[in-house]
């Protein structure tokens, strides 16, 4: 089979709602992936933030394998070890005191709007359901997340849309006091805007919001779907802002690319969601749990020093490049944004696939890296030779 075989069968039965590359993807190994037609690609995104330990971890096979042949599923009627476990390590490592499983971003991000209005409405009844988020940002693809995301191109086809969402813009404080008003339950942040640009949150401005909050009993929700699990140097990237919000979401890397997220909350709001309030079926299924473990294992506090080394590695490097399209290369550990000038950065991407290495974009004009976490720097070094070829002629 080649790509061209494989891309018009997909395409025949699969619906068209991705501006897909023409590229397909047979099989990965370290920070390495392989098409059908046997070309190599070094991989800058990993599945967009998924494939935190990369491709072929035999730690990460086995212990899926393992869970397969012992239980793939049960329902959350009963008690599994592997949920268990993953539950465990993160209340240890971050000192929150609860966890609740779910199986995306968005729906992770969903059960944080519906824990912050339940806490409100049992605490002060109704009225103050409603919950600000800022300008630029990306909460998820439900029609509530959507609604949440403060973007106004996600705000159309759909009506109509969840109620009680305010946007403000990212470092205005005054602006963000007012529109909280007496009606706001809760402000949700991502602390750097992924898809919005890779745009980092001010720390002074992320730490006045906290005191804001604290002070008005207003929860502080983190969206860490794109930030948390090792990405920006720290497990969370809240411990870089010097915070402790109330509730904290993550996805993505979590599982190392089997479906899994959650949340995790503070002692205020552990006892919030009841039985029969929030549930979901697949939630904290041991096959992902088991992939969490395994991943949670790996990013050990030297890992986490690694990460931000080649992070600042990568960043040096593109901008010792010169190139007359970047302005400005900003981010944290192994998330990186390379702001463009005079290219457009759909075209880059394309070029640099065709080329053999895998980028994103994000925002308007901004190239996004997120390679694996553990990415060598071999693996590093011959994707910012394919960068600088493209960015330099
Ligand atoms: C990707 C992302 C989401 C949505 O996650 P899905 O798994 O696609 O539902 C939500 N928030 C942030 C910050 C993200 O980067």
């Amino acid at each position: 089979m080649t790509n061209q075989d494989l891309i018009k069968s997909h395409d025949e039965y699969v619906m068209g709602t991705y501006g897909r590359f023409p590229i397909a993807i047979s099989h990965g190994k370290g920070a390495e992936l392989y098409d059908f037609d046997g070309k190599t690609y070094v991989d800058f995104a990993s599945g967009i933030g998924v494939n935190s330990i990369g491709y072929g971890n035999p730690e990460w096979i086995k212990a899926i394998a393992d869970q397969a042949a012992k239980l793939g599923h049960v329902s959350n009627l009963y008690y599994t070890e592997p949920a268990a476990k993953v539950a465990e390590i993160l209340c240890k490592q971050t000192g929150y005191s609860k966890v609740f499983f779910a199986n995306s971003g968005a729906e992770s991000n969903e059960g944080l709007i519906k824990l912050t209005r339940k806490y409100s409405n049992d605490k002060y009844g109704s009225g103050r359901s409603n919950i600000v988020t800022l300008e630029g940002s990306f909460h998820g693809r439900t029609v509530t997340t959507i609604s949440a995301t403060g973007q106004e191109v996600f705000h159309q086809h759909f009506f109509p849309f969840t109620e009680g969402f305010r946007f403000v813009k990212p470092g205005d404080l005054e602006a963000l006091k007012a529109s909280c008003a007496d009606d706001t339950c809760a402000v949700m942040l991502e602390l750097i805007q992924g898809e919005g640009g890779v745009l980092p949150l001010d720390k002074a401005f992320v730490g006045e919001v906290a005191a804001f909050c604290k002070e008005q009993d207003i929860l502080l929700l983190i969206d860490e779907v794109q930030t948390g699990i090792g990405r920006t140097g720290s497990l969370f990237a809240f411990e870089q802002y010097g915070i402790l919000p109330d509730a904290v979401s993550f996805a993505k890397g979590i599982a190392g690319g089997v479906p899994f997220g959650g949340f995790m909350v503070n002692e205020k709001c552990s006892g919030v969601l009841t039985p029969g309030t929030h549930a979901t079926t697949y939630g904290g299924n041991p096959l992902g749990a088991a992939g969490a473990s395994v991943v949670l294992d790996t990013l050990t506090d030297e890992m986490l020093a690694e990460v931000q080394a080649k992070g600042q590695y990568i960043q040096d490097r593109v901008k010792a490049m010169e190139s007359p399209y970047v302005t400005e290369v900003r981010g944290l550990g192994l998330m990186i944004g390379i702001l463009l000038e005079g290219v457009s950065h759909r075209e880059l991407v394309g070029k640099l696939g065709e080329a053999g290495l895998l980028a994103l974009v994000a925002g308007s004009a901004t190239l996004r890296l997120l390679p694996p976490l553990t990415i060598t720097y071999e693996e590093i070094d011959k994707g910012l030779a394919i960068l600088q070829t493209a960015l330099c002629n």
